[in-house]
């Protein structure tokens, strides 16, 4: 469907649906009729506020965002909730448990610790030594009731796994805090089983520069009054989201993002186009007679991040060469695990996935 001449795989900031760039290349100039863009304009006038508002209307709804929620459209990127996360939350509590699984689970592992006096406990890890092949079952966690939340990241956007099932934990243990930023609305989720969402739009949203935080009501309760105003979630609730500048231009983009997931029919018809797009490349990696390699143990491959290899770091090379010369585009896999990664969030179409797996298979007659 696409008319541009070619796709885009990469990890984030990552491509964006053509019809919402073309909103926005169209709305440049005179933002519906003001006569200027919404880069220009003011973030407490009413035509931001307006933009502001039905972006957040529209996350809720997609989303199914229950009532007891609140939705913040932060800056910092996802890498600042891993410490806001532990000073607000953790605030006042002797623990507060983290999984880690891969690349961003440990970054924010080893982060919370820095600002807040809670001990921050290692429930579960992936096993490093190894590589990170598989995830641990919620059921292995090693959790306590009174700690202060549970941290993991449900897609790990570098290694290439994901929660299949989204963990839950039972009634009477700790808030549930998610960092979603390489999955979030790609497929349906309760958020009533969480505490916190939280995630970076440039990967399943939009530009760079905004954070989606969503966040149960009473757990405001918590922040501390000592910490500076920027990092508390109340500060951000209080001024509705205005207490600094947001990020107007991401905002606004994100919000053209979410009316054109309402127009695909909404999360759970982009969840079946995800469940179709990753099923196809796996089988492609699968099928190849193990030319192509993806390490991730079966339940636990991502739909989103899928990550593969040839039989060398020349051949991945040549792979990745090619591949560009063919328009796809930004497949090299993270600079510390080498090989090819293909990010298919949901702006990429089913197409592009299909143009991959050709290129696949013309890749290996030639060199296999
Ligand atoms: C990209 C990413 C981050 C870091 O996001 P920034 O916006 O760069 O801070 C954190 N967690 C996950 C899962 C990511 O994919």
């Amino acid at each position: 469907m696409s008319v541009r001449p070619i796709y885009n795989f990469s990890a984030g900031p990552a491509v964006l649906p053509e019809s919402v760039l073309r909103t926005a290349q169209q709305e440049m100039l005179d933002y519906n009729g003001t006569g200027f863009s919404v880069v220009e304009m003011s973030h407490r006038s009413d035509m931001f506020m307006s933009i502001l508002y039905h972006a957040k209307q529209d996350l809720r709804q997609l989303l199914a965002i229950p009532n007891n929620y609140k939705v913040l459209f932060l800056q910092g990127g996802a890498t600042t909730q891993f410490n806001m996360v532990a000073m607000n939350l953790a605030h006042g509590f002797k623990r507060a448990d983290a999984v880690v699984t891969g690349n961003w689970s440990r970054l924010a592992y080893e982060q919370m610790p820095l600002l807040t006096d809670a001990r921050i406990h290692l429930a579960a890890h992936g096993g490093e030594q190894f590589g990170y092949y598989n995830l641990p079952a919620v059921e292995s966690w090693d959790i306590d009731k009174d700690s202060a939340f549970v941290h993991f990241v449900s897609n790990e956007t570098v290694h290439g796994l994901q929660y299949q099932t989204m963990p839950k934990l039972a009634d009477g243990m700790p808030p549930l805090v998610c960092d979603m930023s390489s999955e979030i609305l790609s497929r349906e989720i309760n958020v009533a089983d969480f505490g916190l969402i939280y995630a970076g739009a440039q990967k399943n949203i939009g530009p760079a520069g905004v954070t989606v935080v969503i966040i149960r009501e009473d757990l405001l309760a918590r922040c501390p009054k000592n910490i500076p105003a920027v990092f508390n979630y109340q500060t951000h609730i209080d001024k509705d989201g205005m207490y600094n500048t947001p990020a107007t231009y991401p905002i606004y983009m994100s919000g053209l993002v979410f009316r054109w997931l309402q127009t695909q029919g909404g999360v759970k018809k982009i969840e079946a186009v995800n469940q179709l797009k990753a099923q196809k490349l796996y089988q492609a990696i699968d099928g190849s007679g193990g030319f192509y390699q993806n390490p991730i143990a079966d339940g636990a491959r991502s739909k989103m991040n899928v990550i593969f290899k040839t039989a060398n770091a020349d051949l991945d090379k040549k792979f990745i060469q090619e591949a560009e010369l063919c328009g796809l585009r930004l497949l090299k896999g993270y600079k510390s695990i080498g090989g090819m990664r293909a990010s298919i969030y949901n702006a990429m179409p089913l197409e592009g996935v299909e143009a991959l797996i050709d290129f696949m298979a013309d890749f290996q007659r030639r060199y296999g």
